[in-house]
């Protein structure tokens, strides 16, 4: 498996650049150990006016095979021989783009140390790509490229065998792409389409794989015209993965069209990730988790009988939108410090469809759950959903005291995921918590710790209420805490 990056230059801005950009030494041969072989980093030529730096991955294809990873595609399983007899050690494929991702991480990242400039600058590229499996073909290879800012996109048939031209042409392409691009938007396309043509993607695909496309495929991927294609095909067809990211990319595209950065996005969809997680790690439930969240709150408020409901944290607005389709609810409000959030859960509710009388009943609001606030008074519920382990802890006893203190709805229902469960989430490390920005994950005894304290405090009941399917020995992945005043209305804070 081989590519090769070329670029050109002169005396003032030499081609031999492209060694610090790929914090790779153009003097030297390195090799690197990747998972599946060696690597190895070399460059054919490096002078000022024309630089080249090759790729190439050296396939251990029984250490694939032991790995079980080598199974190649659409061939009889069955036999032992195809498992080593098959394209896995010299076509370009998925392995090349780990093996890249790997090596030249830095200049993937777009990070230079000892030349910050030179990232940002585009440079005359040359990519070529001597056997790249190309399922769909070279229109599909054009297809994918053509949109990406290159100045040429070509692709030769590579035929089967030299000697034996009538057998026609094999299904790989010589891949050649030329073009002014920066260097880091180069090689996170290769990181993303390489695979995508490769279509047979050999590693277990894990939740962080949506991260992991969303991440190289920021500011060229949710704009094109293929996303769909790219994002099933990357991640294994793997249906609610894909799902998501795609959901994702709209967002990326909503934030586009706003004229703000994709990037910054991440807050208003952090939610999607747990789902993401939720999803592929448990043992595949139908409903992915955060359904059956949305689900179980719907049900507790229309017990609690509630018609006033705040969704306090309410992120991209899906619980409010899941709210406004039940007239039980009269009146809604989204609450979210995150402004970004709120904007995202604006589009998805579409007021600029709704009816007057549908509008009426929902209102979105900015503000911050660590201070009281007297537009959350009066309420017959407040669901905060995922949302307490967002908070350091010191911060938990103002959430409280704002929450069951001061705007005291009759009914409280708080959900966090139960951090016992994390054990059954193959994809999760050891001790690692489901999202990055989660200040604490909670055992069910420290949950209900908690609530009962807080339901002590401010003079509520408490009640707990299982989320997802249940494990018989580590509970369920989500906990609810369903919380009653037990005085009707007190005066404001009065039981603080
Ligand atoms: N309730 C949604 C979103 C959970 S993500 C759901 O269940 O899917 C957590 C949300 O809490 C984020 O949108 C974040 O912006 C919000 N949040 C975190 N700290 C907050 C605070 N102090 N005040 C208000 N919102 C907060």
């Amino acid at each position: 498996m081989f590519l090769t990056i070329s670029t050109t230059g002169t005396p003032e801005r030499p081609a031999t650049d492209l060694g610090f950009l790929l914090h790779k030494h153009p003097g030297k041969a390195q090799a690197f150990a990747t998972s599946h072989g060696t690597a190895h980093v070399f460059y054919p030529e490096a002078t000022a006016a024309r630089c080249t730096a090759a790729l190439l991955l050296e396939v251990d294809p029984v250490a694939l095979v032991r790995r079980g990873q080598g199974k190649g595609r659409g061939g009889a399983p069955d036999t032992a021989l195809a498992q080593y007899v098959n394209d896995r050690p010299y076509a370009a494929s998925s392995l090349l783009a780990v093996a890249l991702g790997g090596v030249f991480r830095s200049a993937l990242a777009g990070r230079c140390a000892a030349r910050p400039e030179l990232p940002p600058r585009p440079l005359p590229l040359r990519v070529e790509i001597p056997v790249l499996p190309a399922r769909g073909g070279a229109e599909l290879v054009r297809r994918l490229f053509g949109p990406l800012g290159w100045n040429s996109v070509r692709t030769e048939p590579v035929v089967l065998d030299e000697r034996f031209p009538e057998w026609g042409d094999s299904r790989y392409v010589r891949l050649v792409l030329e073009g002014e691009l920066g260097l880091q938007d180069a090689l996170r396309q290769l990181y993303v389409l390489l695979p995508v043509l490769d279509d047979a993607k050999h590693y277990w695909i894990a939740p962080d794989e949506v991260d992991k496309l969303l991440r190289a495929g920021d500011g060229w991927l949710a704009g094109h015209p293929e996303h769909a294609l790219i994002a099933a095909r990357y991640l294994a067809r793997h249906k609610r993965l894909t799902q998501h990211a795609l959901e994702r990319l709209e967002l990326a595209r909503l934030a586009e069209a706003d004229g703000s950065e994709a990037g910054e996005l991440d807050d208003a969809v952090e939610d999607a990730v747990d789902e993401a997680a939720a999803d592929a790690a448990a043992a595949g439930p139908a409903v992915p988790l955060a359904v059956r969240r949305r689900e179980a709150i719907l049900a507790a408020l229309r017990t609690a009988g509630a018609a006033r409901v705040l969704d306090l944290g309410c992120g991209q607005g899906q619980l409010v939108q899941a709210l406004l389709k039940d007239v039980s609810f009269t009146e809604i409000v989204g609450v979210d410090v995150s402004m970004r959030a709120l904007g995202t859960a604006a589009k998805r509710l579409r007021p600029d469809r709704m009816g007057e009388r549908q509008s009426s009943r929902v209102s979105l609001l900015q503000g911050s759950l660590a201070y009281t606030d007297k537009r959350l008074a009066g309420y017959d519920a407040a669901v905060l959903s995922e949302v307490i382990e967002h908070l350091e802890l010191p911060r938990l006893p103002a959430l409280e005291y704002a929450v069951f203190g001061a705007a005291r709805p009759r009914t409280v229902l708080v959900t966090t995921p139960n951090v016992e469960y994390n054990v059954r989430w193959e994809s999760l490390p050891a001790g690692h918590v489901r999202h990055r920005d989660h200040r604490f994950e909670w055992t069910r005894e420290e949950f209900r710790g908690w609530a009962g304290r807080v339901a002590a405090r401010f003079g509520y009941t408490v009640a707990y209420v299982p989320v997802g399917d249940e494990d018989p020995d580590v509970g369920p992945p989500t906990q609810m805490a369903v919380f009653t005043a037990a005085t009707d209305t007190p005066k404001e804070g009065e039981a603080a």
